[in-house]
């Protein structure tokens, strides 16, 4: 028997209309279209991103962490904009199999996530597929003018920073698949659990205002990620690869197989912010470091020129065949 699931409208009431609750003009999710109030002086910044089953996801990952990915997904982007997110709009399209507790789970995620972002769920469109599940979530957030965060503001002989480690995301995929098997257990659930539940820098993102001249999420892989920076800011890049900012697990997994530094360099989904800053606001950024708990770490400097390069331990220039993921 196929699991029990509500029309259109029930599953939109029952369980997406609480999570709209708090903002008066989504007007619980009966009408068309939301109207949102704008601070007086902030601008919007938007943002949307989707997830796929079978390419983002698997079928049978909990609903709940699913949820919770592709919103983080948004948060990240917009914490790299230096940007507050505030709403957020959901398409979802569920296959046939998916039941009314499945949805009741996937938005148990996303009040999760609610709570701990402030952020609400404003509108969306619900519709049943034959195809994958696909779920694409748009994130609105506000910033004020000038205070926001491009990819294009680096300048040569400007440091390279990022937040929090880098690699654990691409190293928790292979764990994941059953690789990294000297790894102790604890180790390889850490780098996992990194990969499944990103973190990301929701609160730092409007702290970087005045210490950052370009950001990005690091979605794709650093190398490419740092390389959008440096196309758009006309620029190269050195990154000095003994520099990285490793978790214990990570630096267990390199030490055991030295080539796992090309899917740290290369991997995707770390979800840290990657930003440039003149080397005058060193100071300022280490007491940002420890005030709000979150590492940042200088890995190299944008130079004249173009491309990423980085630089292994004995200073020799790292063949790299692909800098991250793409589609196509
Ligand atoms: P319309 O027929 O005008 O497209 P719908 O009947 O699809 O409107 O949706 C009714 C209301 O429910 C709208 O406010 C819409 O934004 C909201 N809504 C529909 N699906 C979702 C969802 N998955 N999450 C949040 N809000 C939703
Ligand atoms: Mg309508």
């Amino acid at each position: 028997m196929p699991p029990k699931r509500s029309g259109e409208f029930e599953l939109i009431a029952r369980y997406f209309a609480p999570l709209a609750a708090r903002v008066p003009g989504a007007f619980g999710l009966t009408d068309d279209a939301a109207f949102l109030e704008v601070p007086d002086g902030q601008q919007l910044v938007a943002k949307t991103d989707s997830v796929v089953a079978t390419v983002h996801f698997l079928p049978d990952d909990p609903p709940d962490l699913i949820a919770r990915k592709v919103l983080r997904r948004n948060l990240s982007d917009l914490a790299a904009k230096g940007a507050v997110p505030r709403w957020y709009l959901l398409d979802a399209a569920f296959p046939k199999h998916v039941g009314n507790s499945w949805v009741a789970r996937f938005a148990k995620g996303l009040a999760h996530d609610q709570a701990e972002f402030d952020v609400f769920l404003v509108g969306g469109d619900t519709k049943a597929t034959p195809g994958p599940a696909t779920f694409a979530i748009t994130l609105l957030g506000v910033v004020r003018p000038g205070q926001g965060l491009r990819r294009n503001g680096a300048r040569a002989g400007e440091d390279v920073y990022v937040t929090g480690t880098v690699g654990d995301a691409a190293l928790g995929l292979l764990a994941r698949r059953g690789r990294l098997r000297s790894l102790k257990p604890k180790q390889r659930n850490y780098l996992i659990g990194r990969y499944r539940l990103p973190q990301p820098r929701v609160r730092l993102g409007p702290q970087l205002h005045g210490l950052a001249t370009a950001a990005i999420d690091i979605s794709d892989g650093l190398v490419a990620d740092l390389g959008h920076v440096c196309e758009t800011s006309k620029l190269a890049a050195v990154i000095d690869e003994t520099l990285l900012p490793l978790s214990t697990a990570a630096k267990a997994a390199l030490a055991a197989r030295p080539q796992l530094i090309v899917p740290v360099l290369t991997g995707g989904d770390d979800y840290e912010i990657l930003f440039t800053a003149p080397p005058a606001a060193g100071p300022a950024i280490a007491r940002l470091a420890d005030a709000s708990g979150v590492p940042m770490t200088r890995i190299g400097r944008m130079e004249a020129g173009q491309g990423v390069s980085v630089l292994d331990a004995q200073g020799r220039q790292r063949k790299l065949a692909q800098g991250g993921w793409t589609h196509f």
